[in-house]
């Protein structure tokens, strides 16, 4: 692996006693001072590194492969690398992205069931082996196509209580791996182990406990056939920052004793899983300038005389960023995205009832239908927490607006970690010997309270 010092990684060293938010803040005190307010992002990988030492205290037994679909910045996919995990891409241009960082391919999942045949060759000429399939076109494809697979078999779960389904699309039904393992061997071809995955998004742990049970018969289906199952992979479906129904450790506790009970301990066999949303939802933050503001004046209460509030009215806020743009994700990845604001509310602000608009001219891009504000002002700014999963991944340059810039920190201790890990491997776990603090499991404060520096107020 090549080195990587911050300049290459692209990302700044936060100084000691400053925070990522701090960062936001600064940002915000800086562009205020000019006309030029463009929406931006502040992307902590101190956050990633804290999100990687949690899934190995949690799931010890599990190896995480990045999903890179989730979000594909280089910076992430260097700090996972570094960090050692594998990455799950899908794609010719995913693999190419992973190995430009130099990681061996037998750290990388080829994990769509359904794949274009040139790039399944391309996968077998530089050395990806491990894919999953899930049908009997695609066991001839490969057959075809590649030189040694080793082949992991989808399957379906049941992911009906997830915010994303993807069993519609892929996976086997149980009744039919039988028949996919016996086609398998028919072609010649290697069968190691199985996948599945939850949907993303996952809301109940018992998906998990179901899917870990029916990989275990198909292991077991498969070594009845011959072939060698060693490897299970679990997939993703992990949430993506503590705001999330379910917490990451009730998800992993669940699957751990999962794990023990239908996979026991065995050397033999190695454990993956395709965490995206869980490494990186939490490390963005996305802060966007009010463009434009239309107030809409109720005439019930207009005409009532002083009611104690001023709140006679709605207001519609227009921002520089958009569905078609990060938040994306509302429509693709049913995400509910609300602001936070970046200045504490006085006690008595007074609060409207407000809309959020995306800049584009499509009456869709709408961001939030209702929410509760204070009268803001154009050049006003907005933070939106928790941006990094399926955001900037499929963001489109539609109307003629960019997607905002990304400004990367990493605090000191989460960059020594990272070389430490790099040069030494991970430490062991049981030991609190962390260079820097570990996230609490549970809770979060809700709102913002930066900027540390006064600010500077609206510039119409
Ligand atoms: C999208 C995807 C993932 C990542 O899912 P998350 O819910 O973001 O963890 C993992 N595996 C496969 C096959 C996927 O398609």
């Amino acid at each position: 692996m090549k080195t990587a010092n911050p300049t290459d990684l692209g990302f700044s060293i936060l100084e000691e006693g400053f925070s990522a938010r701090d960062t936001v803040g600064q940002k915000i005190n800086e562009l205020s001072m000019t006309d030029d307010r463009d929406a931006f992002y502040i992307c902590d990988l101190g956050d990633v590194v804290k999100k990687h030492v949690r899934w190995m205290k949690a799931l010890p037994r599990v190896t995480p492969f990045y999903a890179v679909k989730c979000n594909d910045s280089r910076a992430v996919v260097e700090t996972l690398a570094s960090l050692g995990t594998g990455f799950d891409c899908a794609s010719k241009v995913e693999i190419q992205l992973i190995q430009s960082l130099g990681v061996a391919p037998d750290r990388i999942i080829y994990a769509n069931p359904c794949k274009q045949v040139s790039q399944i060759k391309y996968a077998s000429a530089h050395g990806v082996q491990t894919m999953t399939f899930d049908s009997e076109v695609e066991l001839m494809k490969v057959a075809r196509c590649h030189d040694n697979a080793k082949l992991v078999l989808r399957i379906a779960t049941d992911d009906s209580k997830a915010v994303c389904r993807l069993s519609v699309k892929f996976g086997a039904p149980l009744k039919a791996c039988r028949g996919l393992l016996e086609k398998a061997k028919e072609l010649g071809l290697d069968v190691i182990g199985v996948s599945f995955h939850v949907g993303s998004g996952c809301t109940d742990p018992g998906t998990f406990t179901q899917a870990i049970a029916d990989s275990r018969c198909v292991f077991d289906m498969g070594e009845e056939l011959g072939f060698s199952m060693d490897l299970l992979d679990i997939g993703g479906g992990f949430p993506g920052s503590d705001n999330a129904v379910l917490q990451f450790e009730e998800i992993t506790t669940v699957i751990n004793s999962a794990l023990d009970k239908y996979f026991p301990a065995d050397p033999a066999l190695k454990i993956i899983a395709e965490p995206g949303r869980f490494y990186v939802a939490s490390a963005y933050t996305l802060v966007v300038n009010i463009i434009a503001k239309k107030v809409i004046e109720d005439e019930e209460s207009a005409s009532d005389e002083e009611d104690e509030g001023t709140n006679d009215r709605t207001l519609m806020y227009y921002i520089n960023d958009g569905v078609y743009g990060s938040f994306n994700c509302i429509l693709f990845d049913h995400a509910h995205c609300l602001p936070t604001l970046h200045m504490k509310p006085k006690p008595d602000e007074v609060m409207y009832t407000c809309s959020i608009w995306g800049p584009t001219c499509d009456g869709l891009d709408r961001i939030v239908e209702q929410c509760s504000l204070p009268d803001l002002q154009v050049g006003d700014w907005l933070v939106f927490e928790d941006m990094g999963a399926y955001t900037v991944a499929a963001a489109s340059n539609f109307n003629g607006f960019q997607t905002p810039d990304i400004h990367y920190v990493m605090s000191r201790p989460a960059w020594q970690f990272v070389q430490q890990v790099r040069s030494h491997g991970m430490p062991a776990l049981a030991e609190e010997s962390y260079p820097f603090e570990l996230p609490a499991c549970c809770g979060r404060e809700s709102n913002l309270e930066i900027p540390t520096k006064p600010y500077h107020g609206p510039v119409v």
